[in-house]
């Protein structure tokens, strides 16, 4: 068996996996709040507990934070996770932290057509990268290096480079985060923190529709349904400015990665948000790129509507390491 999970600051979600050939076969999956256990050796033994006994082959999770030495922090919560502490305690072989955006990569190669939703058919190149952008409460970005016939996921911490406004709005709005922030980066404009952010810049005398501050953890979802729902003219404009950065950084991630076989928009906010990412304005800005506008027209682009991908990214890594521990004695890039 395999054991996978994605750990957020809020929500942990664990799940156990048959392994298989290409895609693991998902047998369990149970959501926790990250916040109610100790530590997550306190999750997984909830997890397991009704299950034992159960034999896990390599374990993966994905951690909404930076993993350094298998050892990963993440903001707002009071604990740390060790990979050599979850080892141990339950006796597995091979346990792998990695970024979150590092471990949803690796499910790309193994989603079905049902699980995507194509915003440009494009061509995809055989032999070319593909790169994965996904806005949640931060914005994660992964490279997908295509290296001896198969995708190599590396992480980026993309979502932190400076933010570059290309219209007048957008440059209004980069003077009022860099007042708030001291500078604005991506994260600050692509992200549910950063609807809200654009929520205020449209909003500089109060919404009619709704009121974020209420149930700020919420916020993100409620402005998208009011501009969705055409209950306020601000909230349809700080959904399209989103909508708009969210495209433009696409294509700066494409052009950075050469990404030839694909963009593969993930994260909770895309599949909320469909009917706003299928107007021009995702993909307007997404191949506005000058000398580059072809090469970005023909690039695949596709939202991931399976929720869950980051934890079945983190069970496919799993699932390799497991396999190439037996052949060739060592875990895959
Ligand atoms: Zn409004």
């Amino acid at each position: 068996m395999l054991l996978a999970g994605d750990v957020g600051g809020t929500k942990t979600l664990l799940g156990l996996f048959s392994a298989a050939i290409g895609r693991p076969v998902l047998v369990k999956a149970e959501a926790f709040a990250t916040l109610e256990a100790p530590g997550l050796g306190g999750i997984v033994s909830r997890f397991l507990g009704p299950l034992q006994p159960v034999s896990i082959e390599a374990a993966c999770f994905g951690v909404a934070g930076p993993v350094t030495g298998q050892r990963a922090t993440l903001t707002n919560v009071p604990w740390a996770v060790e990979a050599v502490d979850i080892a141990e305690a339950f006796s597995i072989p091979s346990v792998t932290l990695l970024n979150d955006l590092h471990a949803m990569a690796y499910a790309v190669p193994v989603l079905s057509s049902d699980e995507l939703l194509s915003l440009q058919q494009g061509r995809a190149l055989p032999g070319g990268n593909a790169a994965l952008i996904a806005a949640g409460t931060g914005l994660g970005e992964a490279l997908l290096h295509w290296v001896d016939g198969r995708f190599v996921p590396s992480p980026t911490e993309g979502g932190h480079a400076d933010y570059g406004p290309r219209t007048p709005a957008e440059l209004g709005l980069l003077q009022q985060l860099t007042s708030a922030y001291g500078r604005a980066e991506w994260e600050n404009v692509v992200s549910g923190p950063g609807l809200v952010n654009i929520h205020r810049f449209t909003h500089p005398h109060g919404c009619s529709a709704c009121d974020p501050s209420i149930d700020p953890q919420h916020a993100p979802s409620i402005i998208s349904r009011a501009a969705l729902e055409h209950r306020c003219p601000q909230c349809g404009e700080a959904l399209a400015m989103f909508v708009a950065a969210y495209g433009a950084e696409a294509g700066n991630l494409a052009l950075h990665c050469l990404s030839t076989a694909g963009v593969y928009v993930g994260g909770g906010i895309a599949p909320k948000i469909l009917p706003a990412l299928q107007t021009p304005a995702f993909l307007d800005a997404f191949r506005s790129k000058g000398p580059m506008t072809s090469l970005l027209e023909a690039m695949p682009v596709s939202v991931i509507l399976n929720e869950e991908a980051g934890l079945l990214g983190a069970a496919v890594f799993a699932n390799q390491s497991a396999g190439h521990r037996k052949q060739e004695g060592r875990t895959p890039d």
